[in-house]
């Protein structure tokens, strides 16, 4: 076995992490951490810690670390047929089972699924969906997409350029062309005080439709938006924000791009975001919760109206000329099978419901009162304490956030990982949907006692 020094050494002269000061790591300065197994909620460090992992990896690690069948179906494909691909037709029985599985749980009126490997490239898919589509409806003017401020779309080109936080921007030349944003539906960072929620709601509605109207209706092609705001801060929309998105959408022919890469299988307690909020997608993003994380792939599902489209583009130009050498990968087709499955046998979607309820409840009444917590919010599976300095004016600490990553090092030191959400102080939770209740209950106490640390 390679000493954890020399891999220390190696880590820092040759691995460039994503998401990471660069300088510092390189420096010595930042922490380093190797992951050698895990277990239901928990991973385990090569020091021998086990960590109660409250983010699920990046909210991903739906159906929980170690789970069996999901490792066996991978291995046993891997063992058969590791790879062929998918174009022209052809497919495996795994990817054509998890395309069934799929599509049976897709919420009504979605006609295919097209896989990728992973969210930001499933994104970039939706795009050129969408480009196509009105080229093919003879409308090549209407290409502009409208996203959130503090939406998180991925980090390629096209999905960062749809992300609306400027540290995914910035001095990388984003967003390209053709991207605008929107306010973000984040009911506790209202511009008014005395704004009540439907208020709030009304405001966001009057915006998007303003934004729409400047732009000119005829060059806006789609709206991307995922059902909870998830890295731009783990933030529920506000009451009637997706009825009020839609109807002006359908009013401008302006299509709907459900983000569902974190929402998707069970994280909010529905199968999808959008049966959980009435949202009718023309496309929808899946990636994390299709595998559980156990091998990368992503999915772009298609409405019925788009399908035709693109059937007709076809017919009238040829082969669709956009595919992955890894579309649909049969490792992680057999990954998708086996994680979908086991979701249902354990009934994890009802569990996100359930313990995610009762992580909120232990969560308010642990920090709830503490002077710096503006508010514990959340839905099924995910929960956040917004820090403030102020609970009178719900003033920022840092709007970069600095108090976050502390309280986060302190629940670290306690053996429970949290993340500071990027761009704000906030601490955000987003575990396995397997958490029980004493696990929840014990994120919840250990937060406290981090924040009395620290704050
Ligand atoms: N969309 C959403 C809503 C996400 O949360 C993420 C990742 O966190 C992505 C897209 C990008 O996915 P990936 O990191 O797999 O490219």
């Amino acid at each position: 076995m390679i000493a954890n020094d020399q891999l220390a050494q190696w880590d820092r002269e040759n691995f460039f992490h994503p998401s990471t000061h660069l300088a510092q790591f390189d420096r010595g300065e930042a922490p380093q951490r190797i992951i050698t197994g895990g277990e239901g909620s928990h991973i385990i460090d090569r020091d021998g810690n086990r960590l109660l992992d409250g983010f699920a990896g990046l909210y991903c690690v739906n159906a929980g670390y170690g789970r069996k069948e999901i490792t066996e179906a991978i291995a046993k494909q891997a063992d058969e047929l590791a790879y062929f691909h998918s174009y022209a037709g052809h497919g495996t029985e795994a990817s054509i089972t998890l395309s069934k599985m799929v599509m049976d749980r897709a919420p009504e009126g979605m006609a295919r699924v097209y896989f990728g490997l992973g969210g930001s490239d499933a994104n970039e898919t939706n795009i050129k969906l969408v480009w196509y589509y009105n080229n093919i409806r003879g409308l090549p003017e209407k290409k502009k997409i409208i996203s959130r401020w503090r939406g998180y779309h991925g980090s390629g080109l096209m999905s960062g350029s749809l992300t609306g936080l400027e540290l995914f921007h910035k001095k990388f030349d984003l967003p390209l062309s053709n991207i605008v944003h929107t306010e973000a539906p984040f009911y506790y960072r209202r511009p008014e005080a005395d704004m009540s929620e439907a208020d709030f709601t009304a405001y966001l509605i009057r915006e998007l439709e303003a934004l729409i109207e400047r732009e000119g209706p005829e060059t806006i092609a789609a709206f991307i938006g995922e059902p909870v705001l998830g890295t731009g801060g783990i933030v529920p929309p506000p009451e009637g924000y997706w009825e009020g998105v839609q109807e002006v959408l359908a009013r401008h022919d302006i299509l709907m791009i459900a983000d569902e890469v974190i929402t998707g299988f069970g994280r909010l307690g529905s199968m999808f975001g959008s049966d959980h909020y009435g949202i009718k997608p023309d496309l929808i993003t899946i990636a994390k919760g299709l595998t559980s994380a156990y091998a990368p792939l992503s999915g772009s599902i298609v409405g019925q109206r788009m399908w035709d489209v693109l059937c007709q583009g076809t017919d009238e130009h040829g082969v669709f000329g956009h595919g992955w050498t890894y579309s649909a990968h049969p490792i992680g087709a057999a990954a998708g099978v086996a994680n979908l499955k086991l979701i249902d046998e354990l009934g994890l979607v009802e569990n996100a419901t359930t313990v995610g309820a009762h992580l909120r409840r232990a969560m308010t009444e642990a920090v709830g009162d503490h002077v710096n917590v503006g508010e514990v919010r959340g839905e099924g599976m995910l929960c956040a304490v917004e820090l403030t300095s102020d609970r009178a004016t719900r003033a920022s600490f840092d709007p970069m956030g600095s108090v976050a990553p502390k309280v986060v090092a302190a629940m670290l030191k306690r053996g429970v990982i949290a993340r500071a959400m990027p761009q704000a102080d906030m601490l955000g939770f987003a575990p396995p949907l397997c958490l029980t209740t004493e696990e929840a209950d014990h994120i919840a106490a250990v937060t406290a006692e981090s924040l009395k640390e620290v704050l």
